[in-house]
């Protein structure tokens, strides 16, 4: 699928086509990835953020949020609450914060490993070669790291005080190192358009990206995009199925953000081509303070009650939460 023909698809609003794209996702997840949804168990262990990215509650600049750091005992503990789950991966991520330490975080990454074997996934947003390095030393496996859009001039607009370059560098130096690794945008941020939207999907294909988060911008009021409108579900919807379509096997979330703005879009993302879901394991108290976003204190978080739900949902659609890691990699038609 070239640029031309993934921007008329995003802009079709033909009810036909748009079905006949969603289902051709679905076909094309089926064949590539199977019929297994991913659990990925996520632990949301800093609010504090040295950045100031003009979309996001944790900004440096917003004095209202209240911030926290889960100390590390208490991080362990939520990882092995992810292993009893069943669940073989943990996903910890944080604000851009400065007391991460590589040594400290390293420790970490070595304590949950020792603890529980889990598969951990790390999303703490940009760090250098070496520190990259040296997490994967430690026993870190996959790294979160969305470019947020592949516009690097939207990216100057939306992060002033950052380099669209040294975003899509970490990117490169996380491959490298061998990383299974995500990237991801935001759908309906200011200024995008569906031009933009297929430069995304193209760049994800380029730099052979294994996981890609995709989800609607949703405007926070204590940020400087406060009056933006948040981004379009059935939009999102599309970005997935195209994703999908270009991608083949990658692995692609339906995200929180999705979930925040519709509870019930969650299954349809699954039947556009999206095959992985990210339970949280912050504990309330933390995670009404992990703020990015409007709604995601509305995310349930009965950790056992979501799985029953996620089971019983899973089986009306013909879908069956996965056993293992659910890499990219080991999968035979890679
Ligand atoms: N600090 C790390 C980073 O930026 O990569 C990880 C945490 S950050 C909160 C995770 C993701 O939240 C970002 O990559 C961004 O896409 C998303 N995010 C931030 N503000 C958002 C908003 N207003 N609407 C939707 N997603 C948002
Ligand atoms: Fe910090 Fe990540 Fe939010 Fe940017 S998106 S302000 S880096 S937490």
């Amino acid at each position: 699928m070239d640029r031309d023909e993934i921007i008329r698809l995003l802009a079709t609003t033909d009810a036909d086509e748009v079905r006949a794209l969603l289902k051709a996702a679905d076909e094309a997840r089926r064949l590539s990835v199977g019929d297994e949804v991913h659990l990925r168990g996520i632990i949301e262990f800093s609010n504090h953020c040295a950045r100031n990215c003009r979309y996001c509650g944790l900004r440096r600049g917003n004095k209202a949020l209240r911030r926290y750091r889960i100390p590390d005992e208490e991080i362990i503990e939520l990882a092995c609450g992810v292993r009893d789950a069943g669940i073989a991966t943990v996903v910890l991520q944080a604000g851009e914060d400065p007391a991460h330490t590589t040594e400290h975080i390293c420790r970490l990454i070595g304590r949950i490993k020792d603890a529980t074997g889990l598969v951990i996934t790390l999303s703490i947003g940009e760090r250098s070669f070496d520190d990259y390095r040296a997490f994967k030393d430690s026993g870190a496996d996959r790294y979160l790291l969305k470019h947020e859009t592949a516009s690097p001039e939207l990216y100057r607009r939306l992060h002033p005080d950052s380099d669209h370059g040294n975003r899509i560098q970490c990117l490169r130096w996380l491959k490298q190192l061998g990383y299974e690794t995500g990237a991801g945008n935001m759908v309906g941020l200011p200024g995008q358009t569906l031009a933009t939207l297929a430069d995304d999907i193209l760049l994800m294909r380029a730099l052979d990206i294994d996981m890609i988060g995709i989800g609607p911008f949703i405007p926070h009021p204590d940020t400087p995009l406060k009056g933006a409108a948040a981004g379009d579900l059935e939009l999102v919807l599309k970005v997935i199925a195209v994703t999908r379509l270009v991608t083949g096997n990658t692995n692609i979330p339906a995200t929180t953000a999705l979930a925040a703005l519709d509870p019930e879009i969650r299954l349809k993302a699954l039947a556009a081509g999206a095959n992985v879901i990210m339970p949280d394991f912050t504990p309330v108290h933390y995670k009404r303070h992990y703020e990015i976003y409007p709604g995601r204190s509305g995310v349930p978080s009965d950790i056992a009650r979501v799985l029953a739900g996620l089971e019983k949902d899973l089986a009306g659609i013909d879908r069956r939460i996965g056993k293992g890691p659910g890499d990219r990699k080991s999968r035979s038609n890679d």
